[in-house]
């Protein structure tokens, strides 16, 4: 699971839904900066993207659109627990510490 760096208290998922390629994790016990590795963004991405198109043809064909979009939030939420268990973060605040 997600752990700060620094003080190695688990993420707190509300934090990590923040994190972008330009927006970094910021731990809310210890305040200090890490970033998920690009290469783990990138496989999530890439893994989440085919898996979840593969899927959002068939329960179009099957549910709609409406069953599509339901599809969609759940299956955001699951690649997001996922990330949450499996991706780790590294220290960012090496050379620029506020
Ligand atoms: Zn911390």
């Amino acid at each position: 699971m997600m752990k700060c760096p620094y003080c190695k208290h688990p993420a707190g998922l509300l934090r990590i839904a923040k994190v972008t390629n330009w927006t970094p994790y910021r731990c809310g016990f210890c305040h200090r900066r890490s970033q998920m590795p690009r290469w783990q963004g990138a496989l999530l991405g890439g893994l989440s993207g085919g898996i979840g198109g593969a899927f959002g043809g068939i329960i179009i064909r099957h549910y709609g659109y409406l069953g599509w979009i339901g599809f969609l939030s759940l299956y955001a939420v699951a690649v997001f627990l996922v990330a949450w268990l499996l991706c780790t973060l590294y220290p960012i605040e090496d050379k620029d510490l506020e």
